[in-house]
């Protein structure tokens, strides 16, 4: 889950980033557009301003040269003459659209053939000239008039005048010429512009401190007629305008920018509240602003055609982005479920496993109608299996066992491998056909599995408890279940359902348990002795056993705490307790009493697997005293289930040290007579429950009496534990059996008793 959150939040962090630098990218490329656009601007008003510098400065340089032909001979007086001059030269300059000699009264003298005088004003009272033509006659250059249409030309014309002087200096008249105002043709017109540009170029202030245009081009001649161009100064308010926006950006006022003759560009809202960008420059020989404009809209649309090529790019990375990242989440997913199967599930088997189980244990209690069965399995005999042909086998089978689990159940139940043989089933509760289930399930599983070729036969035990009747959570209904299944383990191949008193049964044990452990520490404990005697009625020996008086419990047998002790790891030390106690008290009775016999301790399996057990023992017996041969081991059958491979060598050892070992409660268990043959046992003990019904029940007394040969064939000797009366006696010393146990004879005695009991015998 967080993985995932941390891929998506990663994501958003790469997609804000990408936004910020698509923002960032986006300006920058708007500021470098804006400034190109000024800069290239500004280079525009460069090319026309030099353009016209140059148109200029060839007419002032044709009237100058036209005004020193003049002078020579003084040709000016004759009018003839200077028209053919005239004439002449407007055929070698067709842009031109007339030529004029005026004199300082401001009347022409003379003209060129296509000129109307008679039309021509006088330039000294027109409005149009009268400034500039003042101006002409006290310049030695030329100076440009205001452009007009001059009937007398019949052409919109910028007006050029230029004084020409005698070899005194004096005025003698001036050369006036028109510059044709054709738009379409003009040498202006030919610069490679942008159609959407508008270029201007406006006389500076004249001495009336008007400024007129002197030239346009077409583009935004629609908002004002061409006289409105050419007769209406240009308000001083654009010109302020123009001022206060310069002086912001570059600091310098317009009186500063004309002597620079520097090139500016800025924006700015005119009359007609459109947003341009504009760039100027100051032509100082003829006084001429030059002004090139351009709808600021050019910028933005420049931008946007940018913005959509990188709009563009930015979604397909992210969308390339989008899509690597989604790959990520899911292969992330499917590692996680996987990761997740792994987790949850038994790598061998394949089936869910107890994480699962928890995990899915409270969706399945969560109905509250449901009732729930729990079945803990635990398969027998297969740690033979195992150990007999390893563990392939044994993996093989468990898989085998799984999937026949997996197909007996349905899928509202859960198949959990708990943990080796162990399997943990939960359904549904049928209580009506509980049992029938769990018989054809021992049924289904335990029949033989066939493994390269080799058959196995494998049985299981089942406790069960239920949810929630027994328990309401998983721990305490596992545990019931566990101690159901061991209460079946103790037959095999059954199933066992947790009852009440099996609880209460635990519930003691627990208790026990709990005692054990500081009844150890608080000497609780004691040992008592049972007499044991030959068929000639003397002495054999005692058999130890012992008692413990707990403050809280009371009297416990031990047949209760033993089981307790081995199965919670108490019993090594408690074995310790009872071989120190009874060498001890048994030497010095023997010491006391002047007497030699036989001792029997009981050892409990959990005892003899000790590594250092019978070190420990023989050291024991060293430091008392009593003689080696007066000691007998007695050890049970269920020793030999599992391995007897393993304690034979021990085994073998405690003959050779010369310790005897008797094996009790013999008959009960399954050693065969195989096993038996290859023990270095000298006692064969014949169970109390043989003897019990020895002189009622044919079947027992068959067992004893055979138990007696068996023992006589491997030469062994036998005792019968539990002989109550004479009558058992009597028969059993029939048998030929060697010894005799029981309340008959004696109950066990303390150690004092016991002496009490010897010196009576
Ligand atoms: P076990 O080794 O078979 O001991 C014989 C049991 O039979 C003893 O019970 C004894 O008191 C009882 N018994 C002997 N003769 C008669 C008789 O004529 N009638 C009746 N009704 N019972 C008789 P106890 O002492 O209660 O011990 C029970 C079991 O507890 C023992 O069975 C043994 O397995 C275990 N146990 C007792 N003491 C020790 C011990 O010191 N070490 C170990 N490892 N186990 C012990
Ligand atoms: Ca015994
Ligand atoms: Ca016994």
């Amino acid at each position: 889950m967080t993985i995932k959150r941390n891929i998506w939040s990663l994501f958003y962090f790469v997609l804000m980033g990408g936004i910020f630098l698509f923002l960032v990218l986006s300006y920058s490329r708007y500021k470098d557009i804006e400034d190109d656009y000024h800069q290239k601007y500004r280079y525009f008003t460069g090319i026309i301003s030099q353009s016209a510098h140059s148109r200029f400065a060839q007419d002032e340089f044709i009237l100058e040269v036209l005004g020193i032909q003049l002078l020579t001979d003084k040709q000016y007086q004759d009018t003839m003459k200077t028209q053919k001059f005239f004439d002449d030269l407007l055929k070698k300059n067709p842009t031109l659209a007339g030529f004029g000699l005026v004199n300082t009264d401001g009347d022409f003298v003379s003209a060129s053939s296509n000129v109307n005088l008679s039309k021509m004003p006088n330039l000294l009272k027109d409005s149009h000239t009268e400034e500039s033509f003042k101006s002409a006659l006290v310049s030695d250059k030329m100076v440009l008039g205001r452009t007009f249409y001059v009937a007398g030309m019949d052409e919109w014309v910028i007006m050029l005048y230029k004084s020409i002087r005698n070899t005194g200096g004096e005025v003698i008249g001036v050369l006036a010429t028109g510059l044709i105002l054709d738009h379409k043709n003009s040498f202006l017109n030919k610069m490679d512009l942008p159609d959407v540009s508008v270029f201007t170029i406006v006389k500076d202030f004249n001495a009336e401190g008007k400024m007129y245009r002197q030239f346009t081009n077409h583009a935004d001649i629609e908002l004002l007629t061409q006289e409105e161009v050419y007769d209406v100064p240009v308000p001083l308010e654009i010109y302020q305008a123009v001022g206060s926006n310069i002086k912001d950006k570059y600091g310098i006022s317009m009186e500063d920018l004309k002597v620079s003759g520097e090139t500016v560009s800025f924006e700015l809202t005119d009359q007609w509240n459109r947003h341009l960008l504009m760039s100027l420059m100051f032509d100082e020989t003829y006084q001429l602003w030059c002004l090139v404009q351009v709808d600021f809209s050019i910028v933005r649309e420049t931008f946007m055609k940018s913005l959509v090529t990188y709009f563009f790019v930015f979604m397909l990375s992210f969308f390339i982005i989008f899509m690597l990242f989604k790959r990520i989440a899911r292969l992330d997913k499917i590692k996680r479920d996987e990761l997740l199967f792994q987790v949850m599930h038994d790598p061998l088997t394949q089936l869910p496993n107890r994480t699962y189980l928890y995990k899915h244990w409270e969706e399945m209690a969560s109905h509250p109608s449901q009732n729930i069965d729990m079945l803990f399995i635990d398969l027998d005999n297969f740690k033979n299996i195992n150990d007999g042909f390893g563990h392939r086998y044994g993996d093989a089978i468990l898989v085998q066992v799984a999937q026949r689990l997996r197909s007996f159940f349905n899928e509202q139940s859960l198949v959990v491998r708990q943990g080796g043989d162990e399997f943990i089933i939960l359904m549904p509760c049928h209580e009506e056909n509980r049992e029938q289930t769990l018989n054809k399930l021992i049924e289904f599983i335990s029949q033989p599995y066939l493994i390269e070729n080799i058959e196995f036969s494998i049985g299981l035990s089942i406790g069960t408890a239920q949810y929630p009747k027994d328990a309401q959570n998983i721990e305490s209904l596992m545990s019931l279940a566990d101690t159901a299944m061991f209460e079946a383990k103790k037959r095999k191949n059954v199933f066992c359902i947790f009852s009440s008193e099996m609880q209460s049964r635990n519930l003691r044990k627990v208790d026990i348990e709990h005692e054990l452990r500081s009844g150890m520490k608080k000497d609780e404990f004691k040992m008592v002795y049972q007499p044991q005697i030959n068929a000639d009625g003397t002495v054999h020996g005692v058999e130890a056993l012992i008692r413990w008086e707990n403050a809280r419990l009371g009297f416990v047998p031990p047949d209760q705490f033993i089981s307790v002790a081995e199965d919670t790891g108490l019993m090594p030390k408690l074995g310790d307790f009872i071989i120190q106690r009874s060498l001890q008290e048994i030497y010095r009775l023997q010491s006391e009493m002047k007497m030699r016999f036989q001792l029997s301790i009981n050892i409990s399996v959990r005892q003899l697997i000790e590594i250092d057990f019978l070190d420990k023992l023989l050291n024991e017996i060293k430091i008392c005293g009593l003689e080696r041969s007066l000691i007998t081991l007695e050890i049970t059958e269920n020793l030999f289930i599992e391995d007897i491979e393993d304690t034979l060598p021990l085994l073998m050892r405690i003959k050779e040290k010369g310790l005897g070992i008797s094996l009790d409660d013999f008959g009960t268990g399954y050693s065969s007579l195989n096993i038996l043959r290859r023990l270095p046992i000298n006692e064969l003990k014949i169970d109390k429950s043989f003897v019990d019904d020895i002189l009622t029940v044919k079947e027992d007394s068959a067992m004893a009496k055979s138990i007696i040969e068996m023992g006589k064939n491997l030469s062994m000797h036998t005792l019968a534990e539990g002989v109550e009366t004479i009558e058992q006696a009597n028969l059993l010393r029939e048998f030929d059996c060697d010894i005799f146990q029981g309340y008959y004879y004696s109950k066990p005695l303390s150690i004092d008793d016991l002496a009490k009991f010897f010196k009576a015998f």
